[in-house]
C-alpha cells in the first residue's frame, strides 16, 4: 500500500494538487486495503486519512493500518471542515466521476463555510491509471479468479443438455464458482441461447437451450476482491453453416489479436487487430462493442480497448480480448480471454478450451 500511496503522491505533485479526496469504492480499497462499502480517503503528501462511520471504524483500523481512521457522522458539512483544516490543503482534488451532484454541493457548501480559501478541482482516472498495472500479488489473485472461471466452464459445458434452461445453467455455474472458492460473482453471469445470444449483455431467461444454436456463456469469479471475466460460445450438436462460419471468423479475430498485440499500442490500435478480420469477412456492423477492457478490483476498468481509446497498453496490464459477431434473430458468438502483458506480449490467463464442437 505504501508503494501505491507514493505513486499517487507523485501524481498529485505533478498535477499541482495538495490533496485528493477518494470516494470511488475500488480506489478506496486499492489505496487503503479497507473493504467497507462507505467512507472517504483524504490523501496529502504528509497525511493519509480514512473517514468512515460507526459501522466500519473497527474494520477500517484493522484493514488500513497505514491510515489515520476518523469516525464521521451525518452531513459532510459537519465533519469535512475539521478534516480539511488539518490537511492544510488549498487545492483539493476530488474524483469527478464518482461524486454525485448532491455530495458535490455539500462539499462546496462545507468549504464555503471555512475561512481559508480552498479550490475544489475535479480529477479523472488518477487512481484508476495506477490500478491498470497489476503488481505481483494482484496478478496472483487475478490468476486465481481466472483459474476458477476456467474450471467452471470445463465443468459445465459437457453437462449442458438440450432442454436445460438458461437460468438453470447460470445458477449451476454460480454454485460451482462459490463452492470452489469464489466470493460473490462479479456480475450477473450470462447464459444466452439462440436469438438471445445476439444481445451482448443478455440476462439468463427461462428459455430452453436447443441443439444447433449458439450459446454464449460469459462468466467470472472473485478472489479477495479481484475478478475474472471470460466467455465461450458453444453449440449443442452440430451447428448450422452460419454457426461454423461466424465462429471461425470470431476465433480468427481473437487469435489474431492475441498473437499480434504488443505493449505500447493504443487501445484503438489493439481493437483494430481483431476488427479488421471481422470487417474483411463482411461483418463490419455486427461487432458493435470494443475489443476489451481492464480487469481487476472492478470487472470493467482501465485500460479500454476500443475505437478512439488512447490508453497505452503497458507491461503488467491485465485486460480482456473479446471480439464478437451478433446477428438479430439468429444469435451471436463471442470469445473472451483475459490476458496480461508481459515482455511486450500477451500471456493468456484464461485457458479453457475454445472449440467444443462434437
Ligand atoms: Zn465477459
Ligand atoms: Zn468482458
Amino acid at each position: 500500500m505504501t508503494d501505491r500511496l507514493n505513486k499517487l503522491r507523485s501524481q498529485l505533485a505533478t498535477k499541482g494538487l495538495d490533496a485528493l479526496l477518494v470516494s470511488q469504492a475500488e480506489n478506496r480499497r486499492y489505496l487503503s486495503g479497507f473493504t467497507g462499502s462507505a467512507g472517504f480517503l483524504l490523501i496529502s503528501q504528509q497525511k493519509a486519512i480514512l473517514a468512515t462511520d460507526f459501522r466500519y471504524v473497527e474494520q477500517a483500523q484493522v484493514q488500513a493500518p497505514g491510515f489515520e481512521v476518523v469516525q464521521i457522522q451525518g452531513d459532510i458539512a459537519k465533519w469535512f471542515p475539521g478534516l480539511i483544516a488539518e490537511l492544510q490543503a488549498r487545492k483539493l482534488g476530488f474524483e469527478g466521476k464518482s461524486i454525485s451532484f448532491s455530495t458535490y454541493k455539500e462539499l462546496t457548501d462545507a468549504i464555503n463555510n471555512i475561512k481559508i480559501k480552498i479550490s475544489l478541482i475535479p480529477t479523472e482516472g488518477l487512481v484508476e491509471s495506477l490500478r491498470a498495472v497489476k503488481d505481483k500479488e494482484e496478478l496472483r489473485l487475478v490468476e486465481k479468479a481466472a483459474d476458477l472461471a476456467d474450471a467452471a466452464l470445463e465443468y459445465i459445458i459437457p453437462r449442458i443438455k438440450p432442454g436445460a434452461l438458461e437460468k438453470e445453467v447460470a445458477w449451476e455455474i454460480e454454485s460451482f464458482l462459490r463452492q470452489n472458492g469464489s466470493e460473490s460473482v462479479p456480475f450477473e453471469l450470462i447464459v444466452a441461447s439462440g436469438p438471445n445470444s445476439a444481445m451482448p449483455h443478455a440476462r439468463p431467461t427461462d428459455r430452453a437451450i436447443r441443439q444447433g444454436e449458439p450459446v454464449v456463456i460469459d462468466i467470472g469469479a472473485t478472489v479477495d476482491g479481484y475478478t475474472s471475466d471470460m466467455t465461450r460460445t458453444i453449440c449443442l450438436g452440430n451447428g448450422d453453416n452460419m454457426f461454423n462460419k461466424v465462429y471461425d471468423i470470431v476465433l480468427g479475430a481473437q487469435l489474431t489479436a492475441m498473437a499480434t498485440l504488443q505493449a505500447g499500442m493504443t487501445g484503438e490500435q489493439a481493437d483494430r487487430l481483431a476488427r479488421i478480420v471481422i470487417e474483411q469477412a463482411g461483418y463490419k456492423d455486427a461487432f458493435g462493442h470494443g475489443l476489451g477492457h481492464g480487469v481487476g478490483l472492478a470487472t470493467h476498468e482501465e485500460p479500454r480497448l476500443g475505437k478512439s481509446s488512447i490508453d497505452i497498453l503497458a507491461e503488467g496490464m491485465v485486460f480482456t480480448i473479446e471480439p464478437g459477431i451478433y446477428i438479430s434473430d439468429w444469435g451471436g458468438v463471442r470469445i473472451e480471454d483475459m490476458v496480461v502483458l508481459e515482455e511486450g506480449k500477451v500471456r493468456p490467463l484464461t485457458k479453457a478450451k475454445k472449440v467444443w464442437r462434437p
